[in-house]
């Protein structure tokens, strides 16, 4: 249930931000997500109204981006976008291919209402 953690980080991260604003109500937290954090995204919206309940995010809705794993392979050119770690070349079976991405976990906006 490492998804709770996550919404507890974010509601954290928001409130500071959108006082700051002078936010009434925060309706909309749009966030980037990688495939290899393995969060469900409805866990984490669940989660997420619930340690909000009682704030200014109550209410507000997860948008959640998926953030991929870019697969890149050195032998045969291969770039492409999975949702695993994998270790040979979908396309050519080479070992070594390179792998970036899929782990970002970030707050990229946020809608309020003020
Ligand atoms: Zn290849």
């Amino acid at each position: 249930m490492h998804e709770l953690g996550i919404a507890e980080e974010l509601l954290r991260a928001i409130l500071p931000q959108a006082e700051r604003h002078g936010a009434k109500k925060v309706t909309r937290v749009t966030l980037r997500v990688g495939v290899l954090r393995a969060v469900v995204a409805d866990n984490l919206s669940f989660l997420f109204g619930h340690v909000a309940a009682g704030t200014i995010a109550e209410g507000a809705t997860l948008a959640i981006e998926t953030d991929p794993v870019v697969i890149h392979c050195p032998a045969c050119g291969l770039r492409t976008e999975g949702d695993a770690i994998v270790l040979d070349c979908p396309a050519c079976g080479a070992a070594g291919i390179g792998l970036t991405g899929g782990d970002d976990l970030r707050i990229v906006d946020f809608d309020i209402d003020d």
